[in-house]
């Protein structure tokens, strides 16, 4: 039979990933730490698991944990949100997709801005959708906001906001909020709020989330996940957070795609979350070092880069060292140089006009350090 997707092969991040082991080189490709989390929340998944807390959790998940991210929501972002905007699920690729297929319709059009993370255009166009593709331009990779009110039709139904953005590391402004704010009234646009990173944003910049303006929110889901904020991308538990009549549609779509997600992890994560709430407000300090780090190790190469706004990421400009296409040198790099990267014309319909790729730098400064020896090398 014919393909669903026919222009879909095995995503990027899992090509780079087994080139990487293959050539034994160090993979700063796809997105994960290579340390853990708060040993409080590793030895608590444990103890959940031995005393027999291993059966389903509720459909929406567990009370004390969606508990916990209502209080987390309201500390951080002033939403007065209650548990029952609350839906836990196996990862945010899982909330992303049931936010998509629960109110895109065959023939909807969702906007989206390029480069985009990979799972949002495959999701739309399984639900019928079509998705519009707006191209982000460097150094800011700001949004154009004439640029997407003029691409707005009858037709549109969604728009994908990804803050702080992966993966060119761009964090939106209060200045872009009222712009969306001035864009949405008196519309029915709806909102999906990618904030996988909403605590990795740098320099004192403040995490814009749709959760801060009650304008946006109302029309908002809001997608997060454990696996960024607790160095564990591994354990796939996200959540997406959203006013009553969306979360009942969302829930509709969870109940079927996985029904509930691992019950001793989100016991684990509600500890935490009561127990350290620290943890999230210094996890921009932490990242902030390893990409001084990395920035200041890079500073002798032959790459060119403007420092990451946010995210656990670096994009990096390497026309001064080869005139290859940018997935051609990821190959390069990780067979010769044993560094391997992510190239980003695989997120873009229209390749940048630059030759980009990224780095990940959720890694041990040691691991950074020899990496950035190899790579400035070159
Ligand atoms: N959105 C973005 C922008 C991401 O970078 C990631 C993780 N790489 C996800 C969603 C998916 O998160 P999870 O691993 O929790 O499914
Ligand atoms: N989000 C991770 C990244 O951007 C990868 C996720 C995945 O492998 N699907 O690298």
């Amino acid at each position: 039979p014919a393909s669903k997707l026919p222009q879909i092969g095995t995503t990027i991040f899992t090509l780079m990933s087994q080139m990487a082991n293959e050539y034994k080189a160090i993979n700063l490709s796809q997105g994960f730490p290579d340390f853990d989390g708060p040993s409080a929340l590793l030895n608590a998944v444990g103890a959940y698991i031995a005393k027999g807390m291993n059966q389903y959790a509720p459909m929406s998940g567990l009370p004390v944990l969606r508990e916990q991210i209502a209080v987390k929501v309201q500390r951080l972002y002033g939403n007065p949100i209650t548990a029952d905007e609350v839906t836990i699920t196996s990862g945010a690729t899982e909330a992303l997709f049931a936010a998509i297929a629960a109110v895109v319709r065959p023939g909807d059009e969702v906007i989206m801005f390029d480069p985009a993370y990979d799972s949002y255009d495959p999701a739309v166009e399984l639900n019928g959708g079509v998705a519009v593709h707006l191209q982000l331009h460097p150094p800011s990779f700001a949004i154009d906001w004439a640029k997407l009110k003029a691409a707005l039709t009858p037709k549109t139904r969604l728009i994908i906001l990804n803050s702080p953005h992966n993966p060119t590391g761009s964090v939106l402004t209060a200045a872009d909020m009222q712009q969306l704010i001035e864009l949405v009234r008196d519309t029915d646009l709806l909102l999906l709020g990618d904030e996988v990173y909403e605590h990795i944003a740098f320099n004192g910049q403040v995490h814009q989330s749709l959760n801060r303006y009650p304008e946006l929110y109302e029309r908002s889901f809001v997608v997060s996940s454990f696996g960024k904020t607790y160095h564990a991308t591994g354990w796939k538990i996200g959540y997406c957070v959203a006013p009553p009549p969306l979360t009942t549609e969302f829930r509709k779509m969870h109940q079927y795609l996985t029904f509930a997600t691992c019950t001793p992890m989100q016991l684990a994560l509600a500890d935490i979350l009561r127990d350290e709430p620290e943890h999230a407000d210094n996890l921009p300090q932490f990242y902030q070092q390893k990409r001084d780090l990395f920035c200041s190790l890079m500073s002798n190469s032959r790459f060119t880069f403007t420092p990451s706004a946010g995210t656990y990421f670096q994009l990096v400009d390497y026309s001064a060292i080869s005139d290859l296409p940018d997935k051609a040198f990821c190959e390069w790099l990780t067979q010769q140089v044993g560094v391997a990267a992510i190239p980003v014309s695989v997120f873009c319909q229209t390749p940048p006009e630059m030759r980009l790729i990224r780095f990940c730098f959720a890694k041990s400064d040691e691991t950074l350090q020899r990496a950035a020896e190899r790579l400035s090398a070159i």
